[in-house]
């Protein structure tokens, strides 16, 4: 879930959901598909970095166990906004840079957290092992549809599900990690499976689906969002406003209660699956071009 804090203050406080992004088995799942598509001079420099033995095993554990510390830090370390970009529904591509105020959003942090491993400048308030973390973080999280679109919903976070799914109490909830735990209840398991998958890829395709920049997967994130969430369920539209929490969102919205049935999620897993391989495929090529 991207932002805890105006949860926190909107009115449902009770119902709000375990705060990770992609929840863990999503990121771990894409910093382990990662890890296994490194050049061996990347995953050298990433050993040093992380501070684990130069194996391919403890460099995937590793990553793994990074990949979830930007969702721990952010309330303490005011990098909420840094997880998602809002776009409006109604937004073209040419409004990434209007919609990322100060470089508060994901596609610019990753630009420059990436530049920052690449040039090895210390920043004075993150250190590399800090960069390398929050890049392996938000290259997940915009590949999670719901953060790169809102509909005056955050992202998704104010349409409650009634009855809940799982543990999803509200949209975002659902593709945060609803829909991954529906594919598989086990990381190592489900890594594996989508390793298979990305093995029957030639090479050609594994570079075309690495292509691209973040502004690019941002932008295709929000295609996905648009049609698969937005105007599957039916969600009202709303005015391009971005309200500061739910308790500010409009009525037409937090009135609104999305069904979703087995079928929806079934028919949504394809596109789960193809999200954690795309965002493992271009994690792995930022840090093969940073390190
Ligand atoms: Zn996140």
């Amino acid at each position: 879930m991207r932002r805890l804090f105006t949860i926190v203050l909107g009115y449902w406080l009770c119902c709000s959901s375990p705060a990770y992004s992609w929840w863990e088995t999503g990121h771990q799942t894409i910093a382990r598909l990662a890890a296994a598509h490194l050049t061996p001079a990347a995953r050298t420099r990433l050993a040093r970095i992380l501070d684990v033995p130069d194996t391919p095993e403890a460099i995937a554990n590793a990553l793994a166990r990074a990949s979830t510390w930007a969702d721990e830090i952010r309330n303490q370390s005011g990098t909420g906004a840094w997880h998602y970009i809002d776009l409006a529904l109604q937004d073209s591509k040419s409004d990434i840079p209007a919609r990322c105020p100060h470089d508060n959003c994901a596609p610019a942090r990753i630009h420059l957290f990436a530049a920052q491993l690449a040039s090895h400048s210390a920043d004075p308030r993150w250190s590399d092992l800090d960069a390398l973390r929050f890049l392996v973080h938000f290259i997940g999280d915009i590949h999670q549809p719901l953060h790169a679109v809102s509909d005056a919903d955050l992202g998704g976070n104010c349409e409650r599900l009634d009855p809940q799914v799982g543990k999803a109490k509200n949209l975002h909830a659902l593709w945060d990690g609803e829909i991954v735990n529906a594919i598989s209840s086990s990381g190592q398991a489900l890594t594996g499976e989508l390793e298979r998958e990305i093995e029957t890829f030639s090479p050609q395709q594994q570079r075309d689906i690495a292509a691209g920049g973040q502004d690019d997967w941002a932008w295709e994130s929000h295609g996905l969002a648009q049609k698969n969430i937005y105007w599957k369920l039916h969600v009202p539209l709303e005015a391009p406003v971005f309200p500061a929490n739910c308790g500010e969102a409009p009525g037409e919205i937090t009135d609104f209660h999305p069904q979703i049935d087995g079928l929806y999620i079934d028919s949504m897993k394809p596109i789960v699956r193809l999200q954690l391989e795309r965002a493992g495929l271009r994690l792995a090529k930022v840090l093969d071009e940073s390190l």
